[in-house]
């Protein structure tokens, strides 16, 4: 039986080639040609915001909270059905930690949730477009943000960037980070970007950007030397990493046309599925500009998700749960001594099944998925006609 593997990073030739091309240039593989390139894209599609590309999304999450000035003791609102790296960055900051409950059956953070975590030491929300979409619960918790005064970070790192895309990112957050990790669709390896969408904070953004110093300023002040200015951290994306990130830029509408066509068969076979509450909520390829890159499935129980994860097993098909939440973590049960309530997120993450989904996943092996979840559950018409 073949096997299926969950997710297998997109590299081609042209990868190879632009490593080559940037080791053989004699410029710098700090900041050279690649840099610049993927720079000038990015500050293109997101005009008037800027972007910085960095080395991790988590980094791009911590130039976030410089640059926005949040300090000790500012409480933050992040969902507690998320990736560990947005935590992280808020501990090592000293802010502090709110985690919000998602929806039921659904991995959007809950408006009312947040609501009830409100203070007078609350400064922002890092919300997440889950699964690459931009969603309605998205866009009312950043209305409460704005109506309220609070900072909207949103947590980007599952977007493609694209033309259509772009333009509805900067309308929305203050700050929009993404990753080019080798887990995420398009991808270098480790990369990440942050888009400022509040020009009042470019200079200090620069700033951080270059070790905390006025180096960008330089050129235009006539000042002989570069000073300690800021705060700053080393959060450059290298130049090979940049030569990678480019031949993926150039892909981007192929890979995008490739997964979308992926997740309508995914619809279209567990149709049926779906119909019949078997599935209470799955990745759906809708109509919108925002390519889906996550497949999920949220099955009716924990018992129905293990059981299917463990017959995918043995049929050579390799899917995945996530997020473990924040809540229920070691960290901050025993180290953070929080005991905070979000049951929807415990649900979710013990009925949420991945299945695979990338570049180089063929309709035939969607097929196979599809057949041994249908098999599993009995279903009479298996999705091959
Ligand atoms: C992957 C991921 C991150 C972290 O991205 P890195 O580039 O690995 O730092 C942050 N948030 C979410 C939601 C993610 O899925």
């Amino acid at each position: 039986m073949k096997k299926i593997n969950f997710y297998i990073p997109d590299l081609n030739l042209d990868a190879a080639q632009y490593v080559n091309t940037a080791l053989n240039s004699g410029k710098s593989l700090f900041r050279g040609d690649f840099h610049e390139k993927c720079t000038q894209y990015f500050d293109t599609l997101f005009f008037p915001s800027k972007s910085y590309l960095v080395s991790s999304c988590t980094d791009a999450i911590s130039m976030a909270l410089i640059t926005l000035e949040l300090q000790q003791r500012d409480e933050i609102i992040i969902p507690s059905f998320t990736f560990v790296s947005v935590a992280n960055a808020l501990k090592n900051r000293g802010c502090q930690i709110k985690l919000a409950d998602s929806l039921e059956n659904c991995p959007n953070m809950d408006l009312e949730s947040v609501k009830n975590l409100i203070t007078p030491n609350t400064k922002a929300v890092i919300d997440v477009y889950y699964g690459g979409i931009i969603s309605e619960e998205n866009l009312k918790i950043r209305n409460f943000c704005k109506e309220n005064n609070l900072f909207y970070i949103a947590d980007a790192a599952h977007l493609v960037i694209s033309k259509e895309t772009a333009r509805t990112v900067i309308e929305i957050a203050d700050i929009t980070v993404f990753s080019f990790h080798e887990t995420k669709v398009l991808n270098c390896g480790q990369g990440g970007l942050m888009v400022l969408n509040t020009n009042s904070r470019n200079k200090i953004a620069d700033e951080i950007y270059n070790h905390g110093t006025d180096k960008t300023s330089l050129n235009i002040s006539n000042k002989k030397f570069y000073e300690w200015t800021n705060e700053g951290l080393e959060f450059n994306l290298n130049e090979i990493s940049c030569a990678l990130l480019w031949s993926q830029i150039e892909r981007t509408n192929k890979i995008i046309d490739n997964l979308r066509k992926i997740i309508l068969k995914y619809n279209d076979y567990l149709k049926t599925l779906r119909n019949s509450g078997k599935i209470k909520n799955c990745t759906e390829a809708n109509a919108s500009s925002f390519c889906p890159t996550i497949m999920y499935l949220v099955l009716e129980s924990a018992e129905a998700c293990n059981t299917l994860k463990e017959y995918l097993k043995e049929n050579n098909i390799d899917t995945r749960q996530h997020y473990y939440p924040l809540h229920q973590s070691q960290f901050c049960r025993y180290k953070l001594q929080q005991q905070d309530n979000c049951n929807n997120a415990s649900h979710l993450y013990e009925r949420l099944l991945r299945l695979p989904l990338f570049y180089s996943l063929s309709e035939e092996d969607v097929i196979v998925i599809c057949n041994a979840i249908l098999k599993f559950y009995g279903a009479k018409d298996s999705a091959l006609v």
